[in-house]
């Protein structure tokens, strides 16, 4: 597992709103995808409804898990591959450095995932003294800078060209070049002797499917297709509930995946793996291993409220089209999940209590639901999140955030009930806003324990008179 940063979730938000450069990426980043990825859903031969069909097919296949699961194990040892099911991080890092032990694994190419983040994979090989590269271009840039990732499907948006000239140039020992292509070519000459020396190859999963018990992972650069090929031996990760039933149903979902993604209508490379080469064939590895993985996923399964999480497809849609993500970006959330996705699973994960503050910070706009190709109500899972964090949750082990602010929204409650309380203390708060700061109708500055609504905005002052006593008179 790696660190988990929530608790700093504020200020580093604070700090992020400051970073002008993060700002303007942050913006870029969602002009280039947000709107044309809405567009996208229009032009399917079927239309955005293809992201309700899309649901159904999740949805059934987490509420048949169980089952498929089963198939899909059963199918790949037919094709020759190995599965594990591991219960934790833990578990599968262990089953991962069992096979790199048992194949005197000294260099691994790494093709991106999400779940191997989730489990701090890296760390793990690096310190059983494994040379670990990543070879997707954003993953690798963070990796040389030691850092996380920010967003889902581009890692390293955080980062300006300067900045990774200036890190090509430190860590490949090159001249300082600013200019993308360029950066690219020698990130690629650097890749393909790592490509060319490795052992073992990783990857994670975009969907599997039961019916053929392969894999599915797609990429724009091929990356992942040279990991899961050229070593002797491929070990892919893969969270439990990334697979369907039947290989139609990855029709609908890879068309979305790719236009959640990126607003492409395909990406460059889909590749099907189930197992390793078979006689006669020249391409592949001599083993292939799926480790499918838990860690908390089962926790979710079994609650009916959150269990519509789990037909995520990790496109990053949400983070593409979210306010809070666009101002913030991706390593204020503190986990590997940011951005709406991240505000719901982060803390089913890691301890509602823990990641309190990623589901406060939402706004509830809705706009992730409808950037998602797959239709999740995160509004309503944060609205649930929310209230586990008011009332308590013996089944979450959830205690009440904050009892004060329980307090004065019971108190607020009980009054909005009685008219005639109500109606005083409206008046009462007009006449007592008169000694507070004010320009143009606006409240610049409220007492505690309301100062923090007015710490990065105004308030609307109370009306003179209220619109019951207007309309009476009028
Ligand atoms: S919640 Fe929806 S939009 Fe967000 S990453 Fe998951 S599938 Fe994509």
């Amino acid at each position: 597992m790696i660190k988990i940063t929530t608790e700093n979730y504020v200020a580093e938000a604070r700090k992020a709103i400051k970073n002008q450069v993060l700002q303007k990426a942050l913006e870029d980043l969602q002009q280039r995808f947000g709107p044309p990825t809405a567009l996208s859903y229009q032009k399917l031969l079927e239309g955005p409804e293809l992201r309700l069909i899309a649901q159904d097919i999740r949805m059934q296949a987490i509420e048949n898990l169980d089952i498929i699961l089963e198939k899909l194990a059963e199918n790949i040892h037919q094709n020759g591959g190995h599965v594990f099911f591991a219960k934790d991080g833990q578990e599968a890092i262990e089953y991962a450095l069992q096979i790199a032990r048992k194949h005197n694994v000294k260099r691994i190419v790494k093709g991106k995932s999400m779940v191997t983040e989730e489990i701090g994979l890296n760390t793990a090989l690096i310190d059983a003294g494994i040379d670990v590269t990543e070879t997707d271009l954003g993953e690798y840039i963070i990796q040389l800078a030691g850092e996380h990732p920010s967003h889902i499907i581009a890692p390293a948006v955080h980062k300006t060209r300067n900045e990774i000239g200036k890190l090509f140039s430190e860590k490949l020992d090159i001249p300082f070049i600013t200019d993308p292509p360029k950066l690219t070519q020698e990130a690629r000459k650097a890749l393909r002797k790592k490509f060319l020396a490795a052992d073992m190859g990783t990857s994670g999963c975009n969907l599997a499917c039961a019916e053929t018990g392969h894999i599915a992972v797609v990429s724009n650069e091929g990356n992942i297709r040279m990991a899961a090929t050229m070593p002797r031996v491929h070990l892919a990760f893969i969270g439990m509930e990334r697979v369907v039933a039947r290989l139609e149903d990855h029709d609908a979902l890879v068309r979305l995946l790719c236009r959640g993604a990126a607003a492409q209508k395909m990406s460059t490379y889909v590749s099907y793996i189930g197992g390793p080469r078979s006689a006669g064939q020249v391409d592949g590895p001599q083993e292939f291993h799926l480790i499918i993985l838990d860690n908390g996923r089962s926790r979710i399964l079994a609650d009916e409220e959150f269990r519509e999480m789990l037909c995520c497809i990790r496109c990053a849609a949400c983070l593409n089209v979210c306010p809070v993500y666009r101002k913030i970006g991706g390593h204020s959330y503190g986990s590997t999940y940011s951005g709406p996705v991240g505000a719901v699973v982060t803390p089913l994960l890691v301890g509602i209590n823990q990641a309190k503050d990623l589901c406060l910070g939402e706004t509830l706009c809705g706009a992730c639901q409808d950037a998602c190709p797959v239709n999740i109500d995160i509004p309503r899972m944060l609205l649930a999140l929310r209230f586990k964090l008011a009332e308590g949750d013996s089944v979450w082990n959830v205690t009440p955030a904050d009892r004060k602010e329980k307090a004065i929204y019971s108190v607020w409650s009980w009054m909005i009930r009685h008219r005639s309380v109500y109606d005083f203390f409206l008046r009462l708060a007009a006449f007592g806003q008169n000694i507070l700061p004010q320009k143009e109708g606006m409240i610049r500055r409220l007492p505690p324990p309301m100062s923090g609504w007015t710490q990065s905005r105004d308030m609307k002052a109370i009306a003179k008179q209220s619109f019951m006593k207007r309309w009476k008179k009028l």
